[in-house]
């Protein structure tokens, strides 16, 4: 569902990055329909924002990887209960979960309305496809997209958390979710989890050309094994003409080898158009955002686990999100500090294939994203809570706070 068009609108006074001085920027039906020098706008327009120069006009934020399904967001605060390894942490999401007092739209919605309120409206959310859960969490999560379609895109990646292999049921219920509208096959450590690595990958990627979708896996394994894991992802992603559809999730093997010997599994990620979504943790090797990038290599970012059972940490912002790429690897010029945003911004839309649509040219969608600051690059550094959220031509929040029509609408 897309929402309705709205009347043709201006905003004012505002400076777009790279663009000489400031302008003013003509709204129709949902999409950008001009950038004209600042005071340029037909007067009888209704002014939709002014920036009076002191405003960015920036695209909306991409969250390439959040776990909607998951988040404890809307209830009160819980002291974090897991154990040391993946699998406790699986077993005690299922605990937790199992008879929890807020239902998935109570805990998730706020979150969702949270991210938007600071300027994301384009999401990838990872659903948990596991039989401990079923097919109601898959349906609950569908339902939650349903309900707030007129303010964000979302894909939903259908998920094996507790392993595609090992879990029984989940290839049954993983081909349910798909045929129910979930439009990315997921995959999780073919190695760490499923312990086989060929048949966990064949698996996915037999989905995802059966059901024509695209695949994103979470790949924590890491050193020599992640090295070949994410070779098999190339060559079975090369073998089925998945360049642009494919995205490995964290990826920690990458992080465990010098520069110089990841140059040419860099290049072949970058061939076979495979996108790197990393959140730039601190406490894992990372993934080399920016030699992967200077090799071609296209790098998203996401949230990962916001407020949640596996972590507390997470806030669903990402500008902050940016700040936290740069610090993670010492960004500080800013050039360094320009490309941290494009990881949060054009980085996810071409990971997302969210197409031409997403931007700020004539032609794109009027989803924007308006803050004070000098440069991109002070965005980034300072993330002002005072942000200007516009959806399809609508303000839908201003000043970090969703305007209440625009989460009933
Ligand atoms: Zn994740």
């Amino acid at each position: 569902m897309t929402p309705a068009a709205a009347a043709p609108s201006a905003i004012r006074r505002v400076r777009p990055p790279g663009h000489e001085g400031l302008a003013d920027l003509l709204i129709e039906n949902g999409r950008i329909a001009a950038l004209l020098p600042a005071g340029t706008a037909p007067p009888e327009l209704p002014t939709l924002a002014d920036g009076e120069g002191r405003l960015m006009l920036l695209p909306a934020l991409v969250e390439s990887h959040i776990h909607f399904d998951k988040t404890l967001w809307g209830a009160p605060w819980r002291p974090n209960s897991s154990g040391p390894t993946r699998n406790h942490r699986i077993a005690n999401e299922q605990a937790v979960l199992k008879d929890f007092p807020l239902s998935l739209a109570e805990r998730a919605g706020p979150l969702i309305e949270h991210c938007v309120a600071r300027g994301s409206l384009h999401f990838r959310s990872h659903v948990d496809v596991q039989p401990a859960f079923g097919i109601a969490r898959i349906e609950e999560m569908l339902a939650l997209r349903q309900r707030y379609a007129h303010l964000v895109d979302m894909q939903l990646v259908a998920f094996p958390q507790a392993g595609l292999i090992t879990a029984p049921g989940t290839a049954d219920l993983m081909e349910h979710a798909l045929a129910l509208g979930l439009e990315v096959v997921g995959g999780i450590d073919p190695s760490g989890i499923d312990h086989n690595p060929v048949r966990h990958l064949e698996a996915v990627f037999d989905l995802a050309v059966r059901f024509g979708r695209g695949i994103d896996i979470h790949l924590h394994d890491g050193g020599e094994l992640g090295r070949f894991e994410i070779e098999r992802i190339a060559d079975m992603t090369e073998a089925h003409g998945l360049a642009g559809r494919v995205v490995i999730s964290h990826a920690y093997a990458l992080g465990a080898f010098a520069p110089a010997e990841l140059y040419p599994l860099a290049d072949r990620l970058a061939r076979a158009g495979i996108s790197i979504m990393s959140c730039a943790p601190s406490h894992f090797m990372a993934p080399p955002l920016a030699m992967l990038r200077s090799r071609g290599v296209n790098v998203c970012s996401g949230s990962d686990n916001v407020r949640d059972t596996w972590s507390p940490m997470g806030n669903g912002d990402m500008l902050d999100r940016a700040r936290l790429i740069a610090m993670r690897f010492g960004w500080s010029k800013d050039e360094q500090l320009a490309d941290a945003f494009d990881i949060v911004t054009h980085g996810g839309a071409k990971a997302l294939g969210l197409g031409e649509r997403y931007g700020i040219a004539p032609g794109c969608d009027a989803d924007l994203l308006l803050l004070p600051a000098e440069s991109i690059a002070h965005a980034v550094v300072s993330c002002p809570l005072e942000r200007t959220v516009i959806r399809r031509g609508r303000v839908v929040a201003r000043d970090g706070v969703l305007i209440a029509d625009a989460a009933l609408a």
